[in-house]
């Protein structure tokens, strides 16, 4: 039998009606049946069982069975701070560090970037973070943070246990990663990489500066790339 389908909402208990956007969906497209199981979650870590009590006029009923916590959450805490990149990119980078295991999205603007935040754009990351912790089966959604300056993102980072900073100009071959801890915060910049400057910033913060190789990876390949590592040698790859 297939998966239970899955829905978020914010306020989740005894019988309630999906949120309009989802009930929408749930009725037009995922065409659910009265009767039918399926899977609640509001970004807390837990889970809830529910069964579709009613497909009406307002929208789609269901009453909550059942509740238990996720056993999908990462167990290492971690953090990406991403420069804001152009186009979708910072879309396309939000989606893949959800379903990597990211608790935490830090985008930030820096001296070479050239895409700039809205309002609008941050609650579409948002609205992508949902969904992909929805399409991964998470019971919790990184929340999507927007930093003005870089040193403002580092600094809501700086207690983690490791803070990795990926530069584009430091010499390839500098060795492994430690072992993982139990925080880490992973920093990947904008198209337009790094200044010297901000190195130093970052250095003079705690964060170590990482290279990520001989090739220049776009920025939305270095995040990928930077965390499956991360995650890999904490376990939760395997
Ligand atoms: N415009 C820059 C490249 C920026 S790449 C240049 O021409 O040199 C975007 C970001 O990806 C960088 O800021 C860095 O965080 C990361 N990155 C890409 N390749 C990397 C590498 N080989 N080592 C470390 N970080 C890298």
């Amino acid at each position: 039998m297939a998966a239970p389908k899955r829905f978020f909402a914010e306020r989740i208990g005894g019988e309630m009606l999906l949120p309009a956007e989802q009930s929408r969906h749930a009725k037009n497209v995922l065409r659910l049946t009265e009767g039918e199981e399926v899977t609640l979650f509001d970004g807390s870590g837990r889970e809830y069982t529910a069964v579709v009590a009613e497909i009406g006029r307002e929208g789609v009923r269901v009453r909550v069975v059942r509740e238990s916590a996720s056993d999908r959450e990462p167990r290492v805490d971690a953090a990406l701070l991403v420069g804001a990149l152009k186009g979708d990119k910072t879309e396309l980078v939000v989606q893949k560090a959800t379903e990597l295991g990211v608790n935490r999205i830090g985008v930030f603007s820096s001296r070479y970037c050239a895409a700039y935040m809205s309002d609008n754009k941050l609650e579409r990351l948002a609205r992508v973070a949902r969904e992909a912790a929805k399409q991964c089966l998470r019971a919790t959604v990184p929340e999507v943070v927007y930093y003005a300056t870089l040193e403002e993102a580092l600094r809501a980072e700086a207690g983690c246990e490791e803070k990795l900073f990926a530069c584009e100009f430091l010499p390839a071959g500098g060795g492994e990663l430690p072992a993982a801890g139990g925080s880490v915060c992973a920093v990947v910049g904008s198209e337009g990489g790094f200044s010297e400057e901000e190195y130093s910033l970052a250095l003079s913060l705690g964060y170590r500066g990482v290279s990520l190789g001989r090739r220049i990876l776009r920025a939305e390949t270095a995040a990928i790339a930077l965390l499956s590592v991360v995650m890999y040698r904490a376990g939760e790859l395997s």
